[in-house]
């Protein structure tokens, strides 16, 4: 997880999270603990909290732009991996939380959190 992940958690509380039920450890090999999951359409499902706005996801721990972290980081789906530090979503998403733009980190390098 990168620095500037572990101190902003803007694109957990602004996008609706949504992926593939599969994803969800309600099917076999699935890791996301349905629990935190609600169904969105007939084979998606998205992360509870992220279906409305304000927008924040459950498993989001700590304060946005200050200290946060995922509480299910290492079960997290494909959805959130997608997001790195510095691609035109996470900006969007910092933007929508007053904090500044990421430029100073390739994206090819970017850690990802969400
Ligand atoms: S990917 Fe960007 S918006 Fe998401 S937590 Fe990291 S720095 Fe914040
Ligand atoms: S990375 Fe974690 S906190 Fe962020 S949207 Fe995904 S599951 Fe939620």
């Amino acid at each position: 997880m990168s620095d500037h992940c572990q101190n902003c958690g803007a694109c957990c509380a602004h996008y609706r999270v949504s992926f593939y039920w599969g994803e969800s450890d309600a099917a076999q090999g699935g890791s996301v603990p349905a629990r935190l999951t609600i169904p969105i359409h007939s084979i998606y499902v998205a992360m509870r909290g992220t279906d409305h706005h304000p927008s924040r996801c459950v498993a989001l721990t700590g304060k946005i732009g200050e200290a946060v972290s995922c509480s299910i980081y290492e079960q997290r789906s494909s959805t959130c991996k997608e997001v790195m530090a510095g691609d035109e979503q996470c900006n969007k998403a910092r933007q929508a939380y007053n904090l500044s733009p990421i430029i100073d980190q390739p994206k090819e390098t970017a850690e990802v959190f969400c």
